[in-house]
């Protein structure tokens, strides 16, 4: 997918058009997420399917795909964040309207048109960022040693514990 997309979009024509946009966006030009990341190189992929429901909502489906850089909290070295998260928008024209479609879709409050396209692609990005980027088990530096300390403090616990149960304390003979 290296399509193109534009960078404005009349949403309540490509509703009525059945439209599907297909394309990349760079996520360097997205002002609000590329702060957060350790490197902005990559782009989002889209695929967006807008139309109307059987409900009469009109809405946009699709997917956002992206590779996001953070650094991992635990041991410091980059790691990538995989976000693939559906897309599901119902088009509202004001505020009061969000509430009517909140019940099946995510509001998109269409406030001019042509819309800036970007923009609404990058919150569906940064709905997907983690609070504390951290590595999978596994993946990180940092976590064998801590799971393995873990692991022998359990084992060293567990005769005590069995113990205990065996042998009454001195404090439960009252
Ligand atoms: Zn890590």
């Amino acid at each position: 997918m290296t399509q193109q997309l534009p960078e404005h979009i009349d949403p309540f024509r490509l509703v009525r058009q059945n439209r599907i946009l297909s394309g990349v966006l760079p996520l360097h030009r997205m002002a609000r997420l590329a702060p957060l990341l350790h490197s902005a190189d990559g782009v989002a992929e889209v695929e967006l399917e807008f139309g109307t429901d059987d409900m009469g909502v009109m809405c946009v489906l699709g997917r956002v795909k992206a590779e996001l850089h953070f650094i991992c909290q635990r041991c410091m070295q980059p790691m990538t964040h995989v976000v693939d998260a559906e897309v599901a928008l119902g088009l509202v024209a004001n505020r009061d309207d969000a509430d009517k479609v909140a019940a099946h879709y995510e509001p998109l409050i269409i406030e001019q048109v042509p819309t800036p396209l970007l923009p609404i692609i990058e919150d569906e990005l940064l709905l997907a960022v983690p609070i504390v980027a951290l590595h999978e088990s596994g993946m990180c530096a940092a976590l064998p040693l801590s799971s393995i300390v873990e692991e022998s403090a359990m084992k060293r616990e567990n005769p005590f514990a069995v113990l205990a149960k065996l042998k009454p304390r001195d404090g439960s003979k009252n």
